[in-house]
């Protein structure tokens, strides 16, 4: 099974003792008719694991009656709360705003319509069990339209190449983290998906299971194809995010030093000629080297003005793990 284990070290992170509690984030848009059954699966499920939990759903500005059927559930029982979003804000807001309400010490996420199985929650378990921070589904026999499973394929291998995290399903919404992964990724604008690039820059350990997919029962997908082009945009952000927030000026630097010295060489031959005797004055060739040395500058000022952020930052960032007092150990 594909994971993103190439980190040198590895932590031995605890098996889950009964201590330890489960959150179910689930985002919901207009799901009034999924809920009630997804409410009757997820109990059966998580009753059976024995840890004590609770399940959080984030009403996302839905205009159905998700909020009335929420209110009914969290009647009856009181380990559901319901966060309701002032409008609808979005996947990755919606889930953000979950987490923050999380108690647990390991927090799932899925889907409100009934596609994740949460059959497979034991199965995540295990996992996280095996030594991992995050555990994410890959929905093997997708059962979604081809005009989504097609490029969703060619999404997921530009990904995994440009991140390194070895997933087949970075749109998959099934999955479980460990607290502490979520209290060093922050989620916003669309980057839920990209939570194990994140997670993996970060140094923790990202597994992956086969997970049951369902057809859609009630209700209709919010995404179409437009979710691709933004997905391909979030990557740069990500790999932007993962490569160079702590070292600016490593890209812009690099950048700039090679548009400098291109300038400088166009630049020098202009003045060798030019004490030569010939006139360049109206050489487009002298446009071109001052223009690329005012870009080199440029973008060496901007890796400079990134390095002081990270700097200004640096003091509230930590790398290190938290278990390592607990029972962490190199191979
Ligand atoms: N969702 C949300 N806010 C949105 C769009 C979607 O909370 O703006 C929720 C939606 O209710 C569902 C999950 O995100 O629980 C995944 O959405 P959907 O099923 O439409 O995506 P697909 O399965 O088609 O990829
Ligand atoms: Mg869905």
């Amino acid at each position: 099974m594909a994971s993103g284990t190439s980190a040198a070290l590895k932590f031995d992170r605890p098996e889950l003792q009964p201590q330890d509690s489960i959150s179910v984030v689930i985002p919901a848009y207009n799901e009034a008719d999924s809920l009630e059954p997804l409410y009757d699966e997820l109990i059966r499920v998580l009753t059976e694991t024995g840890l004590p939990f609770d399940i959080i759903f984030v009403d996302d500005g839905s205009y159905d009656d998700t909020h009335l059927v929420l209110k009914q559930i969290r009647e009856r029982d009181s380990r559901v709360k319901e966060l309701r979003m002032r409008r609808n804000f979005g996947k990755a807001a919606a889930l953000s705003e979950g987490f923050k309400e999380a108690k647990g010490s390991v927090i799932f996420t899925m889907d409100a319509d009934l596609q994740d199985d949460p059959s497979e929650i034991p199965n995540f378990l295990a996992k996280l069990n095996e030594g991992y921070d995050l555990v994410s589904g890959w929905k093997f026999h997708r059962l979604d339209p081809i005009g989504k499973t097609l490029p969703s394929k060619l999404f997921n291998k530009v990904a995994a190449m440009t991140t390194g995290v070895r997933l087949h399903d970075f749109n998959c919404g099934f999955k479980v983290y460990r607290r502490e992964v979520l209290e060093h990724v922050s989620v916003y604008g669309e980057l839920h998906r990209y939570i194990p690039a994140l997670a993996f820059g970060n140094g923790f350990m990202v597994g992956e299971i086969k997970v049951n997919h369902r057809p859609r029962k009630f209700g209709k997908s919010k995404y179409g194809i437009a979710r691709f082009t933004r997905g391909f945009l979030d990557l740069l952000t990500v790999l932007f995010i993962t490569r160079y927030t702590k070292k600016p000026l490593h890209l812009f630097g690099s950048l700039g030093l090679m548009l400098l010295s291109a300038g400088f060489l166009i630049n020098a031959y202009l003045a060798v000629i030019w004490l030569m005797g010939e006139s360049i004055g109206r050489r487009p060739l002298l446009i071109l080297g001052v223009l690329l040395m005012i870009l080199g500058i440029q973008s060496i000022s901007t890796g400079l003005l990134g390095e002081m952020i990270v700097h200004v930052q640096r003091k509230d960032d930590t790398c290190v793990a938290s278990n390592t007092e607990r029972n962490g150990q190199m191979e």
